[in-house]
């Protein structure tokens, strides 16, 4: 496939905001790819050289890029930043510049796909001395063999700039459409993701083997599952009828999600994120090697700081102190974290995934049983509304945020919330008893006092899983620290866009666009009906147009952006409007 069609249809994404049409266009791209073609298709689609837990990042800065124009186009670094800085898109620079330029395409031979990606996964994986412009040469070269529209995606795409406007659900759904003629697979596509985090795996089974393949799509080890989600119910009256009127209650602990992958002498661990975060936890590693005798395992934990002599459990705020880049093994040996096991997908050749709970968990009993630094979470079986409230309430007095409830014979359902889990969290007067994920897109100036930081307060919104689109849900502008000002404010800069994201729907303009990247946990009072935002905007009955806001929000956590969720992984809609019916049937009791 020629990289020119793709840029063509790049472009055609570009300029529509019917979902539908996008799903036409890609379906018809995904299609004139051959089955070798389509794992890099997907994953430039997505902006990303490979799945998140293979690590692989371009380590190209803007600046490198462009010179990599300048040396393309014959211009001079100083021409390339000021046409940047005027158009705010290094794609738009690229365009104008190649096409203005007297040298000539270097190439006889068009791009094809399979060229830029792997001559881009090149400039990637090329590191060490002197490899800034060993870099910057491999990308002048692929520039310079580019029409200008090309160009405008050769440059966005090793800056993370993309801008398509699709989401991973719109892919999934134009592969469907493209391989079976309809949406109907997406479902099966969409397990199949779930089963293994990788969308360009998921193209290449598809255009390789059929459908059939898809359908028995099975876990592997070392490939992170994309996790199972806890859906909320404020009381345990509704969780125990929801679940029918017996289930298991665990505690909740506030830590790192891992998810442990071990075969032989291989252990690797995978974040909430799904990025391989294996060596944060030198603590845990040893661990498993020690403790775990399985062969294979993959299991999930919740790991925190954790006082093995008092059994007292220690506030998030000292567990994410293990967070940290540099002097990892002395942090480890000052601060140890416990593994708390809550899950097994996999033992010995056995894939868990379709057992029920019960069983499940008493193999991971079994599995994990005299490891140092690890074990499963306490819990209890419930059959009465009491019990439920007891433990939750012997889980507070702990020190701990509260339960989760767990269906007895549901299945590991991957990438979902679900009611087969259920959580619990202390609720306070006067406030939701959940905090949301809310993703940034925009942020204000400072105004007074805080014009000093140019930075006042930031825009978020939800995620609307069906539509593939965030909606504005608040603007928030109390509780930030100065030092915290600047650091929103720097991170962000290097996100801002000139227009209004793709895939967001808003009608307030924030000072700066963001895009959706960064991921914030808000706590707030109340879940108000709003003519503001966008989120779940309905027509009420006198003909108005209202969505959901929050009353009072302010963000909770360390105060910054999580690094364990991407923007796919905020709150989503649906969970909003869930979240106000359940705060109005609380309100009437
Ligand atoms: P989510 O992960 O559901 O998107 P979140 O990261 O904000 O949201 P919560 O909604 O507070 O977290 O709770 C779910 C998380 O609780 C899980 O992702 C897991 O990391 C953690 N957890 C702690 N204890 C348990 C347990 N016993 N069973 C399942 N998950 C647990």
């Amino acid at each position: 496939m020629l990289f020119r069609d793709v840029a063509g249809c790049y472009e055609k994404l570009e300029g529509i905001s019917s979902r539908l049409e996008m799903m036409g266009l890609l379906s018809q791209l995904f299609k004139g790819a051959g089955k070798g073609e389509i794992r890099a298709l997907v994953y430039m689609t997505q902006g990303i050289l490979a799945p998140n837990f293979e690590g692989v990042e371009f380590g190209v800065a803007e600046k490198m890029l462009e010179e990599a124009i300048a040396i393309a186009t014959g211009h001079t670094k100083d021409e390339v930043k000021s046409l940047y800085e005027k158009r705010g898109d290094m794609g738009a620079a690229a365009f104008e510049l190649r096409k203005g330029s007297k040298l000539r395409c270097m190439s006889e031979d068009e791009l094809s796909i399979g060229d830029v990606y792997g001559r881009m996964l090149k400039v990637a994986r090329t590191s060490g001395q002197g490899s800034k412009d060993a870099k910057i040469k491999m990308l002048a070269a692929v520039l310079a063999s580019a029409s200008p529209p090309e160009a405008k995606y050769l440059a966005r795409y090793p800056i993370g700039q993309l801008r398509l406007g699709v989401g991973d659900s719109t892919i999934l759904e134009a592969l469907s459409i493209s391989m079976t003629g309809g949406r109907e697979a997406k479902k099966e596509l969409e397990n199949a993701y779930n089963l293994c985090s990788d969308l360009g795996e998921v193209g290449e089974v598809l255009a390789k083997s059929g459908i059939s393949s898809i359908k028995s799509f099975s876990i592997a080890l070392f490939k992170p599952i994309r996790p199972a989600l806890a859906e909320r119910l404020p009381t345990a009256e509704e969780i125990l009828e929801k679940m029918g009127g017996r289930c298991a209650v665990e505690q909740k602990y506030d830590g790192f999600r891992c998810q442990v992958h071990k075969d032989g002498k291989k252990v690797r661990i995978y974040s909430r994120n799904l990025e391989e975060t294996t060596g944060m936890y030198p603590d845990i590693v040893g661990y498993v090697h020690s403790g775990i005798k399985a062969e294979g395992i993959i299991f999930e934990g919740e790991a925190l700081a954790f006082n093995e002599s008092t059994g007292e459990f220690l506030p998030f705020q000292e567990t994410i102190q293990r967070k940290r880049k540099h002097g990892i093994e002395e942090k480890a040996a000052e601060l140890p974290l416990h593994l708390f096991a809550f899950d097994l997908m996999y033992l010995n050749g056995k894939d868990y995934m379709m057992e029920p709970y019960e069983k499940r968990r008493s193999a991971l009993e079994a599995a994990v049983k005299g490891a140092k630094g690890i074990s499963p979470t306490a819990r209890i079986i419930a059959d009465a509304p009491r019990e439920l409230e007891g433990f939750f309430e012997e889980s507070i007095e702990n020190g701990l945020e509260g339960v989760v409830a767990k269906d007895l014979s549901a299945p590991y359902i991957a990438g979902a919330r679900e009611f087969s889990w259920i959580k619990m969290k202390r609720s306070y007067k006067g406030q939701l008893s959940d905090t949301v994920d809310l993703v940034i897109v925009g942020y204000f100036l400072g105004r007074g006092s805080r014009a000093a930081f140019r930075f006042g307060g930031l825009l978020c919104a939800v995620y609307d899983r069906v539509k593939d689109r965030f909606e504005t849900i608040s603007k928030i502008g109390t509780g930030f620290t100065e030092a915290n000002m600047e650091a929103f404010r720097q991170l962000l800069d290097k996100s801002v866009v000139r227009a209004k994201p793709a895939r967001l729907e808003s009608e307030i303009t924030p000072d700066f666009w963001v895009e959706p990247r960064y991921v914030v946990t808000v706590r707030a009072d109340e879940i108000t009906k709003s003519p503001m935002h966008t989120c779940g905007r309905q027509r009420d009955e006198e003909g108005n147009e209202t969505g959901y806001a929050l009353r009072f929000p302010r963000i909770v956590g360390d105060g910054f952006v999580r690094k364990d969720k991407g923007a796919a992984d905020a709150t989503t809609t649906k969970e909003i409007i869930e979240m106000y019916r359940q705060q109005k049937r609380i309100g009437l009791r």
